[in-house]
């Protein structure tokens, strides 16, 4: 390993969450002292068709900063992060660096456990879930005995260990070797990149595409780590916002570029399928970090190279 790589990785680690405190705003509220802004906008059209998102260009009339709201407890206040999350009353998810100590990134509770485990174990899980999907089918009315059924329970088991394989991803064997210093400071787009991902409320599929722009300091990764970084946060259970800011967070750390933007436009099953949002809709979300937060130019040049103007 080059010191520099060695350098690069560790850095990954160093940086101390601050102390700014999370408040009670609402969702979706804009936060201006934090220097982050997310917008959700979801459009219903009958076409294949969106309205353009503007991204935070309503956020800068507020120049007061999140303010600090101290709450009676008795539990140990959870540690804040200077975060677009903390735009939501704190819970453990959201506080979360999005790069943490074992380099994991956003583990739910059991992901250090699903790594580590033996071949044994891992059979085991499997074994445990296909048992829990069969009580399910029963319940549902079926009979799990019909042949089409059969081996259902041990598909599904396998399916959902795939479809949530991002929380065995690890971010530094993501970005391994893909850092490379480069004296380039214009922006860099990967645009269209495939998401699949699964809503955290409903535990259906929600796909779609990532658009990830950044403009470098000094330091570029690259580019099918931009997809790979996208595909290890997309796999797991998830929020559209949350996946949103985890990619864009985890460029900014892992870069620390001069500014980052991720939009992401997507279909959501539990929305269409149950008719709260029509077919062939999409619900947008972006997040802006530095440089695409402050100047409405590069926003612009950056939503003018997605199409999006
Ligand atoms: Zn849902």
């Amino acid at each position: 390993m080059s010191d520099k790589l060695a350098r690069d990785i560790s850095e990954l680690n160093l940086s101390p969450p601050s102390t700014s405190s999370s408040s009670s705003l609402p969702p979706n509220a804009h936060v201006n002292g934090a220097g982050y802004s997310t917008t959700a906008h979801t459009s219903i059209s009958d076409h294949h068709h969106h309205h353009n998102t503007q991204p935070s260009s309503s956020s800068s009339s507020s120049s007061s900063p999140t303010t600090h709201h101290p709450k009676p407890s008795t539990r140990p206040a959870p540690r804040a992060i200077d975060s677009p999350l903390a735009i939501r009353p704190a819970s453990p998810y959201t506080l979360n660096p999005p790069i943490d100590s074992d380099g994991l990134s956003w583990p739910s509770v059991g992901a250090r456990k699903r790594i580590d485990s033996t071949p044994e174990e891992a059979e085991l899980r499997e074994k445990r879930i296909s048992d829990a999907v069969k009580v399910i089918l029963e319940e549902l009315g079926e009979d799990t005995n019909r042949e089409g059924l059969l081996e259902t329970p041990e598909r599904y088991a396998r399916a959902m260990l795939y479809f949530t394989k991002g929380y065995e991803d690890n971010i530094r064997d993501v970005i391994k070797r893909a850092v490379f210093e480069e004296d380039h400071d214009e922006m860099v787009i990967v645009r269209d990149i495939e998401i699949y991902s699964l809503c955290e409320h409903h535990l259906v599929p929600f796909f779609g595409k990532v658009h990830i722009g950044y403009i470098p300091n000094k330091k570029v990764l690259g580019l099918s780590k931009l997809a790979r970084l996208a595909e290890m946060y997309a796999r797991r259970f998830q929020v559209q916002e949350r996946l949103t800011k985890q990619i864009a967070m985890a460029l900014k750390e892992i870069l620390k570029p001069q500014g980052v933007a991720v939009v992401i436009e997507a279909t959501h099953m539990c929305m269409v399928s149950r008719g709260i949002q029509k077919t062939g809709s999409s619900t947008v979300t972006s997040c802006m970090l530095g440089c695409f937060r402050e100047a409405q130019k590069t926003r612009e040049e950056f939503l003018g190279l997605l199409g999006k103007r």
